[in-house]
């Protein structure tokens, strides 16, 4: 039988690599092993040596599967090279967030351009993350656990790959694939890791990658709410605390407030165990339905999260479109810590025809709703997101070669080469976009002012690389 290694790249751009394990190559690896199917994971992350390990392994599988989001291409890039000069006639597949949403942009251009001689050609000079996969052997989009049998099939070169309609027929990741005692992760001093227990948000969040794509787009196919029930997320839980001795859990579902009756059962189930959860909540949803914050306290909620986005109702009327208002995003900070539940705000900086008005808009938004903690961070445009998939050529601004509704100027990253823009660190931020009225080096200036400002005003320490600090219990995402 084939062997197949699952590769999982390093994120040296991270503050920390070593806080929560990549769940994808686990999902899948859990799938086959399931399946029948001989496999294994390379999990790089945190590794400096990448190239050697990969080295060590070129000639010991017939299939190598990369997984990846869009910054960690370079380092995926690298390591097949290294494959390729040790191997050359090795078997060589990419999956995973970059390779999805890319493939889908691919999709829609080609039917835009319609067949012809000339349309490989016009798609590689529309954008420039079409080429850099090309140099895999097979490029699949979907959700691993289903998209992995085409691997195994013949047919075209860029494929898809389906997604997974009944969560709950599929395995639990298996954490034992790799070396997961490497990873820590605290909530209120327990020993914590992170879960993904549903599939799919319907929202259209201009910035956000995947809105068109299944994957990331559909909660619900062919009769399935695509959701773990209540007691397979409870049996994973129980799991990871019998092996590992977890006791606590982040989750990383978009959100988990999405389905109120499913908030209902799973509260229910959960207060049977001691544990305790931090989990990114829909502000508007929580609002509407506010017995959910005593369900989720009762069930061992301890801190709630929420992508604000802005201050300014206008922006996220006109391109956040979450239908949420500055109020209701206060509002919902409010009703947890009413409910004795810390809450973090996410923000953004960079959103088309942002104004200096605007960002203090944020800022002010800040300081009237006190989250126990903030992020403030720049928007940058990801494949897969409408503001980079919608944008169209515009020669507005010098330097500038594409805009998003006349009101966001960027150059597409070619992530193959570039890593600079997400750094997480003060003083190494970069801004790739720019409004028409502020440039990117005053968006870099006013994301560093109001995060320090508004960090010591709330008491909270400023952000450093994670080797510069000691783990001491807190709370990190
Ligand atoms: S930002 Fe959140 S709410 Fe908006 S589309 Fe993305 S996952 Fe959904």
């Amino acid at each position: 039988m084939e062997k197949t290694l699952i590769i999982n790249p390093p994120s040296p751009f991270l503050l920390d690599e070593k806080v929560f394990p990549n769940l994808a190559p686990l999902f899948v690896a859990s799938a086959m092993l399931r399946d029948g199917y001989n496999v294994e994971i390379l999990d790089l992350s945190g590794r400096k040596d990448y190239k050697e390990e990969i080295g060590k392994r070129a000639l010991e599988y017939d299939v190598f599967a990369f997984t990846g989001t869009s910054s960690q291409l370079p380092f995926n890039l690298e390591i097949l090279g290294e494959l390729k000069r040790i191997n050359p006639s090795s078997f060589s597949v990419i999956g995973g967030p970059h390779a999805s949403v890319v493939s889908s942009l691919r999709r829609k251009m080609k039917s835009q351009f319609g067949e012809g001689p000339d349309l490989e050609k016009k798609l590689l000079e529309y954008d420039p993350n079409f080429s850099p996969l090309e140099k895999f052997d097979l490029i699949i989009d979907g959700e691993g656990e289903v998209a992995y049998k085409e691997i195994f099939r013949g047919g075209e070169k860029w494929r898809e790959g389906g997604i997974v309609h009944d969560l709950n027929s599929f395995p639990i990741p298996d954490r034992g694939l790799i070396n997961f005692e490497n990873y820590h992760y605290e909530i209120d001093g327990l020993k914590a890791t992170s879960i993904i227990t549903q599939r799919g948000c319907p929202f259209t969040c201009y910035f956000c990658s995947g809105r068109d794509t299944d994957i990331y787009r559909k909660i619900r196919l062919d009769g399935f709410l695509r959701v773990n029930s209540p007691e397979r997320v409870l049996e994973e839980m129980d799991y990871l605390h019998e092996n590992f001795g977890i006791e606590a859990f982040m989750w990383y579902d978009d959100e988990i407030n999405l389905h109120n009756e499913k908030i209902k059962d799973l509260t229910k189930l959960l207060q049977k165990r001691p544990y305790k959860h931090r989990g990114f909540i829909k502000s508007e949803l929580f609002v509407r339905w506010p017995e959910q914050a005593e369900l989720l306290k009762k069930a061992g909620f301890v801190e709630l999260c929420t992508g604000a986005e802005s201050g300014s109702n206008e922006i996220l009327k006109k391109f956040v479109r979450k239908h949420t208002t500055r109020e209701t995003n206060k509002e919902a900070v409010k009703l947890a810590q009413k409910n004795g539940m810390r809450f973090k705000a996410f923000t953004i900086i960079g959103h088309p025809y942002e104004k200096y008005e605007d960002v203090m808009l944020t800022k002010d938004w800040i300081l009237e709703a006190h989250p126990d903690d903030f992020d403030v961070t720049i928007h940058q445009p990801y494949p897969g997101a409408p503001a980079y998939d919608n944008a169209v050529k515009n020669n507005q601004i010098e330097g500038y070669e594409w805009a998003y509704e006349g009101g966001l100027f960027f150059n597409k990253t070619d992530y193959s080469k570039h890593t600079t823009f997400y750094k997480g660190v003060p003083g190494e931020y970069v801004s790739t976009v720019r409004t028409p009225s502020l440039s990117a080096k005053e968006i870099v200036k006013l994301r560093e002012e109001i995060d320090f400002e508004l960090r010591e005003k709330f008491g909270l320490r400023q952000n450093k690389r994670m080797d510069e600090v000691s783990y001491g219990g807190q709370t990190k995402k």
